[in-house]
């Protein structure tokens, strides 16, 4: 059913969620949690997202869904919205302007004090020395944390949970993506809601049954471990889906 529904679709709406941002795996880790409590020994909280990425980069299982939600949206007109900051998603492969991340992402840095205009591509360089503090070769102490441009300050992740979030990281891919939405009326839309909990209702579930009930020719397949049901007034325009997202994709 749901292979019909994209491949009768002419655009496709992808929105991902809790279930794919590995947290709960790593909560459940022991190496990760030590490392997370000598970084708050250290005053280094700032590097967490950096902790997260180093661990969910060995999540092979994620990767592998990844991977094949990139083979079905290939030959797709798509747009993803996507609450994980990790930046998993690349496994993917899927068009960077294709992609939208409200929630920021590990791969930007910005201004710990809020600097407008701070927010920075990340790099590489950061996380190789990170690395090697997870490792136990370095030391928290002798990390080079990076300053803003503008005022001098540390700088951090640019995610939600930066202390003064910065919005300009994903500003222009969200118009893209609002502008992409303006387009889906009248169209066969597909709507594929992948692992979305309550977290982040408002851009992702609550938002899709919006999108659905606006457009009589959308259908939204929502894809949950435990939240997969579909609001009464969507009856027959969609599916919810029992099961954990990534082992879905995973399968696929
Ligand atoms: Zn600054």
């Amino acid at each position: 059913m749901l292979k019909e529904a994209l491949a009768d679709a002419d655009m496709v709406l992808v929105g991902i969620g809790e279930e794919f941002d590995g947290m709960e795996l790593l909560r459940g880790n022991e190496e990760y949690g030590q490392i997370c409590e000598s970084a708050a020994a250290a005053g280094a909280q700032w590097a967490v997202p950096c902790i997260n990425r180093y661990f969910l980069e060995k999540d092979e299982r994620v990767k592998e869904a990844y991977r094949k939600l990139g083979e079905v949206l290939k030959q797709k007109n798509y747009f993803v919205i996507t609450t994980c900051a990790d930046g998993l998603i690349e496994e993917a492969g899927l068009k960077e302007e294709r992609i939208t991340t409200p929630c920021g992402s590990y791969d930007r840095l910005q201004c710990g004090a809020g600097c407008a205009g701070s927010v920075i591509s990340a790099g590489d360089a950061v996380y190789q020395e990170l690395k090697q503090v997870f490792t136990g070769k370095k030391n928290w102490r002798n990390v080079n944390r990076p300053k803003c441009g503008i005022c001098g300050a540390d700088m951090e992740c640019n995610t939600l949970y930066a202390e003064k979030y910065l919005e300009e990281g994903y500003g222009e891919s969200f118009q893209r993506y609002g502008k992409w939405l303006q387009g889906t009326l009248n169209h066969k839309l597909c709507i594929l809601e992948l692992g979305a909990g309550m977290l982040f209702a408002g851009v992702l579930r609550f938002r899709f049954e919006k999108i659905a009930a606006l457009n009589q020719k959308a259908e939204l397949i929502r894809v949950h471990s435990r939240l997969y049901q579909l609001p009464a007034e969507l009856e027959g325009r969609g599916k919810g889906i029992s099961r954990n997202a990534v082992d879905f994709m995973a399968e696929w």
